[in-house]
């Protein structure tokens, strides 16, 4: 009978990072994954690397600021491994803020006046909403269908096996101790569980996690010339992340719809139109593709990481809108955990069992 030391539940960034980093410290991993690899929540994301702290929860900080100084490694150890490219960008991000949020920005940056805007992003006409001031973030992008590929194709040579096309049932318990996974075709025996489960986390016996999908919706247009637009652009009705080869997403809806993944016509063209108003010269630009995917949400949310009160199972799931940023510190601090290390960071906000003391 075929064992490993840690099987993970879900083959999205979040369970691929992962299984890199507990395989780089010796352990035998195996990734169970419903469908394909990659291809829910990671997919679908825009792949805007946000710590700013007008739009991070205050207790997420911290893992935040340092994922977003861990990626430029994370994003290079990935490109060298897998030989694709992920297109981590450094152009940083122009966020219209609320004017009563302008003291708290002005403490980490300044408002750009008209003529640097214009300096800055010339097709960005007349772009500033009312009571709005532009801000100039210094973020980073990436897309994540070329990271969630690359960190796949590394976890695969560096020998993290993968079973797809099969669902996990349950965690299977002998005395209350987890002793490995069900699917529907078959039994994986572990004594270490990972639910990275994404937006389905809830539905896997034994432990209910409080994970819900909430449903964003995208579009994604063929910017003409290519380099249109250098910077990201968030701003109150849409943001638009620009990637190097002139494809331009636009982005996102958020939605309470369950696990319905269509796309609206109504609600992609009232994207299209946000999109417009900001840079007029879009008018042009081809339409590619449009889509939505399954952020997996908390009740107060925040992410689920740790160990649960059944031995053996371990959670790392509820990313929500920043599982992308989140990716490589969530890898390292779980990997520590199911090690034996101490993660040093603060955990305690991200419990899993914190719902039960709500
Ligand atoms: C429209 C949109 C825009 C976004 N933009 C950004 C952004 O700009 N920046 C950012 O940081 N984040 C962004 N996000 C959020 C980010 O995509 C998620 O937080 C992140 O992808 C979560 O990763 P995950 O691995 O937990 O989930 P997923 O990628 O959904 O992976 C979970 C995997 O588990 C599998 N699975 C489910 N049930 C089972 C089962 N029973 N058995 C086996 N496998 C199972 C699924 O098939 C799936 O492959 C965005 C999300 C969306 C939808």
């Amino acid at each position: 009978m075929r064992t490993w030391d840690v099987v993970i539940i879900g083959g999205g960034i979040i369970g691929v990072s992962l299984s890199i980093a507990l395989h780089k410290r010796g352990a035998r991993v195996l990734v169970v994954e419903r469908g394909e690899p990659g291809r829910e929540a990671s997919h679908a994301a825009g792949g805007m690397l946000v710590d700013c702290p007008l739009e991070t929860p205050t207790a997420l900080q911290p893992l935040a600021t340092a994922s977003a100084r861990m990626y430029p490694e994370f994003a290079h150890e990935l490109e060298v491994e897998s030989g694709t490219k992920v297109d981590l960008r450094d152009h940083g991000t122009i966020f219209f803020s609320p004017a009563d949020h302008r003291r708290n920005l002005e403490l980490t940056t300044s408002v750009l006046l008209p003529p640097q805007l214009q300096k800055l992003e010339p097709a960005l006409v007349d772009s500033e909403p009312p009571h709005h001031a532009a801000f100039y973030l210094k973020e980073r992008s990436v897309d994540p269908r070329a990271l969630t590929a690359a960190a796949i194709k590394t976890a695969k040579n560096r020998g993290v096996d993968f079973s797809s096309g099969d669902p996990v049932t349950a965690v299977n318990l002998d005395n209350r101790r987890v002793t490995g996974i069900t699917t529907t075709k078959t039994v994986f025996h572990a004594p270490k569980i990972v639910n990275c489960a994404g937006a389905w986390s809830g539905q896997i016996g034994p432990l209910a996690f409080p994970t819900r999908p909430v449903k964003g919706q995208m579009l994604c247009l063929a910017m003409h010339p290519r380099d249109l637009l250098k910077h990201v652009i968030r701003a109150p009705q849409v943001y638009l992340i620009p990637r190097s080869d002139g494809r331009l997403l636009v982005g996102a809806t958020i939605e309470e719809a369950g696990f319905d993944k269509r796309t609206v016509i109504t609600t992609i063209q009232r994207l299209h139109h946000a999109a417009l108003a900001l840079v007029p010269e879009l008018s042009s630009a081809k339409i590619l593709e449009d889509w939505a995917g399954l952020r997996p949400g908390t009740p107060d949310a925040l992410p689920i990481l740790g160990v649960t009160e059944t031995p053996g199972y371990y959670v790392a799931t509820g990313h929500f809108r920043d599982g992308i940023l989140l990716a490589p510190i969530t890898a390292q601090v779980m990997a520590d955990v199911i090690t034996g290390t101490d993660p040093r960071h603060d955990l305690f906000p991200f419990r899993p069992n914190r719902f039960v003391e709500m």
